[in-house]
């Protein structure tokens, strides 16, 4: 008996976490994971990972607020049981800082991350340029560790990995009956998406191991987090910016920036200087389509465009991308589901 054969393509956290999903849920398929580049060598094996987010414009705030919990849930799971240091995943608590006073003082996510309160002024002393300030406990997800985590889950599902680089969907018409695509920035040509753009962020890891508390600039612009092995600290914001190289001016100016904040940052050792490109777009498009592929329709399901924000929505927009696959194999002719 044939049985349905699934692609997804891309190795970062969205992909990853998307493959196991649907390798979990449909055993009954054969899914195979396609990518040009695997950990460590993505942009979330870079990312801070820290679940936090800010809003997209035009997606119903029920379904962010779904994306945002689903994840966190996913992970404090982890967070708490045996699989924490393997997965690279932590509980972290910290605060979040800002100049002004802003807008909204209690974003969509507060009442979904721990013990989420607006800072008493005694607590804002030690931070003079700042008048306002959140603090809360979240989670760390270190990519670096739970990619690999993640691949090792998949291929104990029963899914097989493949490196690759995919040219264009024509190419996976033949061996699969449909494809999901979490290329990330790499959308922009295979799907040739013009709403996808990269915004450059630039981070060190720096030896602390005197600093226990997060703390993130409200600008989103400087940041301190704690992590296993090291202290992750940024960053820049680059919209446009392909650059790829460390840049010492911005090492320069994260540096500064961040011992502003925690003066015994002067006393860190740099361990090490790393550049990443957000896959950004307006909205996340997480979606299904049919895609005519040398003459035959194949349906496709997108999940990309997670910009700065991938770790902390990466496991709830997969369960959208499965309940999309779903959708799509009820809707396939009864031979093909075969
Ligand atoms: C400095 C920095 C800090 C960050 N901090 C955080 C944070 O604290 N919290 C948070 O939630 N997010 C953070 N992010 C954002 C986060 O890193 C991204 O949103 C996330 O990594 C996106 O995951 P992805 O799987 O979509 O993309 P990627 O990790 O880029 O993976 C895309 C995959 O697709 C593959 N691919 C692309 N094109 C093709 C092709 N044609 N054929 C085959 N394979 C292809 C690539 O090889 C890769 O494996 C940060 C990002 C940066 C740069």
């Amino acid at each position: 008996m044939k049985r349905l054969r699934l692609v997804v393509v891309g190795a970062g956290v969205v992909g990853f976490s998307t493959a196991v999903c649907i390798a979990e849920a449909l055993p009954l398929c054969s899914v195979t994971l396609l990518s040009e580049k695997f950990s460590p060598d993505t942009t979330s094996d870079g990312a801070a990972g820290i679940l936090f987010a800010a809003e997209f414009p035009d997606v119903p705030l029920e379904r962010q607020r779904r994306w945002f919990k689903d994840s966190f849930d996913h992970l404090l799971a982890i967070a708490q049981s045996q699989h924490a240091p393997d997965a690279g995943v932590m509980l972290s608590s910290g605060c979040q800082i800002f100049k002004e006073v802003p807008a909204n003082k209690t974003p969509f996510w507060s009442d979904l991350v721990i013990g989420f309160r607006i800072m008493a002024d005694g607590e804002l002393k030690r931070f003079p340029d700042h008048k306002f300030g959140q603090a809360f406990t979240s989670i760390k997800c270190e990519c670096s560790s739970y990619l690999p985590w993640l691949e090792k889950r998949f291929r104990e599902a029963g899914g097989q990995v493949e490196q690759r680089k995919v040219n264009s969907l024509q190419e996976l018409s033949d061996g699969f009956d449909l494809i999901v695509n979490c290329s990330g920035l790499g959308s922009k040509e295979l799907v040739g998406d013009a709403g996808v753009y990269p915004v450059r962020g630039q981070v060190l890891q720096v030896e602390a191991p005197w600093l226990n508390h997060f703390i993130r600039d409200g600008d989103g612009k400087t940041y301190i987090y704690p992590g296993i092995h090291s202290v992750t600290i940024g960053g820049t914001r680059q919209e446009g910016d392909w650059r790829l190289h460390v840049d010492k001016g911005d090492t320069q100016n994260i540096l500064e920036r961040c011992a502003r904040l925690e003066p015994s940052l002067k006393k860190a050792k740099v361990l090490s200087e790393w550049v990443g490109l957000r896959p950004s777009r307006r909205n996340p498009r997480v979606e299904r389509e049919r895609v005519q592929l040398q003459g035959c329709m194949v349906p496709v399901v997108h999940n990309y465009g997670h910009g700065g924000w991938g770790v902390t929505i990466a496991w709830g927009t997969a369960l959208d991308a499965l309940e999309l696959v779903r959708k799509c194999i009820q809707e396939m002719p009864q031979k093909a589901k075969l």
